[in-house]
């Protein structure tokens, strides 16, 4: 690969990033990747214990520093830099500059740029995270076996999440955090049937605790205690520059790009996605493979081919 031009552009060093490196790299393809392991949600994982090959409990942050190794080992190039701007040209190749202005050009992109969670902006929240607080009930609600949690926000996603959390958590209750409920009938029949409480609750001033999250503190300076609370407050856009690609969105806010599951393509010719960015199941599983999805296109699509080969 010349110093700034390449066959592909991988936004994102998460899991869905770091499985699209792999095999774009493997398949020969001079391949390189915008943005840091450090930032992927996972992270903020302190044990994954329900990915395909874990055995043992390994920290998100192990997880990722395998997966980068594995694609330098098949020459990924990294910068550890975030793509602030990127553009089409007329002769169909993609202009990327990162956060030094410096610009960078390739022939196809993969969007792997994960899911912003919404923050509550309670105080602690960031200390607590991964401590009691969590944004994610189907990857942390294991460890609140027999506890008391709470979640914090008044949708059916904030349901869903209580749902799940009543297969483990011995006492769970929905706040609304200062806002009202709107939650759907049949919703309200699964809460009912799942002993979970709908507490209308002040607004949560802050989250309290030395090492783990302890209690809740609300405005009114009454207090709660609880072992965890669980955000659901919706996603954030985590894909700015999809709107300068001109890229189709779907979900609530357009948070989510539409890309074909099997291929990983979006609406634009050459761009591809994958991972939490396309929404539907926020777990590495589904992210790696959509991750493999998409680069298997690329290569395709590079290479001027119909089939996939492995270029082993
Ligand atoms: C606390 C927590 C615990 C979890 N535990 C589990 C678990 O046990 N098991 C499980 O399967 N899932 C778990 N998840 C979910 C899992 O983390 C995600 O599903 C997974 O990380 C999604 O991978 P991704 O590559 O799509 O996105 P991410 O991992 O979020 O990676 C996105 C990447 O894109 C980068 N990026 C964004 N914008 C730009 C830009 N402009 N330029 C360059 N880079 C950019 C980010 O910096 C990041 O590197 C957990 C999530 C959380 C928050």
């Amino acid at each position: 690969m010349q110093e700034n031009r390449c066959d592909v552009f991988i936004i994102g060093a998460g899991p869905a990033g770091l499985s699209a490196a792999i095999y774009c790299s493997r398949a020969g393809l001079s391949t390189l990747v915008f943005g840091s392991p450090e930032k992927s949600n996972i992270a903020r994982a302190h044990a994954v214990e329900n990915y395909f090959g874990v055995a043992e409990t390994l920290s998100g942050k192990a997880l990722l520093e395998n997966g980068k190794a594995q694609a330098q080992r098949f020459g990924t190039r990294f910068l550890n830099s975030d793509a602030v701007d990127i553009k089409k040209n007329e002769d169909g190749a993609f202009v990327i500059k990162d956060s030094l202005a410096q610009p960078y050009v390739s022939r196809s992109v993969i969007i792997c740029s994960g899911m912003g969670f919404k923050k509550s902006g309670i105080e602690n929240e960031r200390k607590l995270t991964g401590k009691g607080v969590s944004f994610c009930a189907a990857c942390d609600g294991f460890f609140f076996k027999n506890k008391s949690v709470v979640i914090v926000g008044g949708s059916n996603f904030a349901t869903e999440e209580a749902i799940h959390l009543a297969a483990h958590a011995a006492k769970v209750a929905i706040l609304s955090h200062g806002k009202d409920f709107s939650i759907g009938k049949e919703m309200e029949k699964l809460i009912a049937k799942n002993k979970i409480k709908l507490m209308k609750s002040p607004v949560i001033k802050s989250f309290e605790g030395e090492d783990n999250l302890q209690r809740l503190i609300f405005a009114d300076g009454s207090e709660m205690a609880c072992d965890g609370a669980f955000l659901a407050l919706g996603n954030a856009t985590a894909s700015d520059f999809a709107n300068r690609l001109g890229l189709a969105r779907a979900g609530a806010g357009n948070a989510f790009i539409v890309a074909d599951p099997r291929t990983g393509e979006t609406n634009v010719k050459g761009v591809y996605a994958a991972g939490d960015c396309t929404g539907g199941n926020a777990q590495v599983a589904k992210s790696v493979g959509e991750g493999c999805n998409a680069a298997v296109s690329v290569i395709k699509f590079i290479k001027g081919v119909k089939a996939y080969a492995d270029y082993a």
